[in-house]
């Protein structure tokens, strides 16, 4: 397992340019594969346009306890990025004027940020329908000081989504570190033990499931049929949805995939499984993605390839849902991974 960031080893994919620039090269720029863009042009879908704003996903800082093999963050201990008050502060001034349904918070592990529980709580009070906190689970048993996590997620109604790449230690540890398996387990027990993932609670707890090599996804609904069985027959373990999460080829994923020599196999594979219908539903066309510094992406995946949003709105501090609103999504050929099979997105398959 990686130990430390691209960023700490100093490697040169921590760059996003080096990411974009091997990401359109090779074999896209001979030719022997389609542009994202020419292809999304094919079914008149070029250029994507921004629809009306459903999902506010705010990332508060890149600091992680994991440093899972995969992470498209490229996040761990050693990442210092962190929301400043001041900017969560501009943050909940969008959220309440804003229409959205849904409020998305990431990171990292969001909870390391020191001031997430003041933001929770300020967030919580704007009635936000949707409130999802992206938990890694392990947090919650890294230190005394987050056991009481799933009490603070209940009492602010929090919608919790976690991955969980295996039901079994071997894979799981494998792409996320040893222990992670059993801390997360016994975390999940934690949840359900006040409640959340029961069958017939408003206590939402869903899984996220990435898989561990250069491949794609199984199908959604068997996925989470083996996951429900498997963690309820060996654990106890009870949540609602699984999502299934295709790896997009960017930051420690891109390098593992070079690393392994697998980078080609990989894109010719997105290619390959490349489905028109999901492109009308990938998560950049109702979400808007803000970094830790406040500035304004089309979601997580630009954001950590420095895509900013093509609008003269840059900053949430300058937010305008209007301006925002049918503006063009900047694309390159990572989005190949939202637009594989039944397609992807942070909720999991689209189409
Ligand atoms: S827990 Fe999530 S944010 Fe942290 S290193 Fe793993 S994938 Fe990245
Ligand atoms: S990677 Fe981002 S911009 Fe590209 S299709 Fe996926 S959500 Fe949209």
């Amino acid at each position: 397992m990686t130990q430390k960031s691209l960023h700490k080893r100093h490697s040169e994919l921590a760059n996003s340019n080096r990411q974009l620039e091997i990401l359109s090269n090779g074999i896209f720029q001979n030719g022997d594969l389609p542009t994202f863009k020419n292809k999304i042009a094919e079914s008149n879908q070029f250029p994507l346009k921004a629809k009306k704003l459903e999902i506010l996903q705010i990332n508060v800082g890149y600091m992680c306890n994991q440093v899972c093999e995969h992470c498209h963050v490229d996040a761990g201990p050693d990442r210092m990025e962190i929301m400043t008050r001041e900017t969560m502060q501009q943050c909940l001034d969008v959220i309440d004027k804003t229409g959205a349904h849904t409020l998305d918070l990431t990171g990292g592990a969001p909870e390391m940020n020191p001031n997430f529980r003041w933001f929770v709580e300020e967030a919580s009070k704007v009635g936000i329908k949707d409130f999802i906190v992206r938990s890694n689970l392990t947090i919650i048993r890294a230190n005394k000081k987050y056991y009481d996590l799933p009490e603070f997620f209940k009492k602010h109604n929090v919608h919790v989504v976690s991955s969980m790449p295996h039901w079994t230690r071997g894979k799981t540890d494998k792409q996320r570190g040893n222990g992670v398996f059993d801390k997360s387990i016994k975390a999940l027990q934690d949840l359900n033990a006040i409640g959340y993932g029961m069958p017939d609670s408003n206590l939402r707890l869903d899984l996220v499931y990435n898989p561990s090599g250069a491949f794609l996804p199984g199908n959604q609904a068997a996925l989470e049929k083996d996951f429900k069985k498997a963690l309820l027959d060996d654990f106890d373990i009870q949540f609602h949805n699984l999502f299934a999460i295709t790896n997009l080829p960017i930051s420690r994923f891109l390098d593992y995939l070079i690393a392994s020599e697998n980078y080609e196999d990989y894109m010719y594979a997105l290619v390959e499984a490349y489905n028109p219908a999901a492109v009308a539903n990938v998560m950049c066309t109702n979400t808007l993605s803000v970094s830790w510094d406040g500035y304004l992406y089309d979601c997580d995946f630009n954001q950590m390839l420095e895509l900013p949003v093509n609008s003269k709105v840059k900053h949430i501090s300058e937010y305008n849902e209007q301006l925002l609103e049918g503006r063009n999504i900047v694309i390159s050929q990572h989005c190949y991974g939202c637009t594989a099979g039944a397609g992807s997105s942070c909720q999991g398959s689209v189409a």
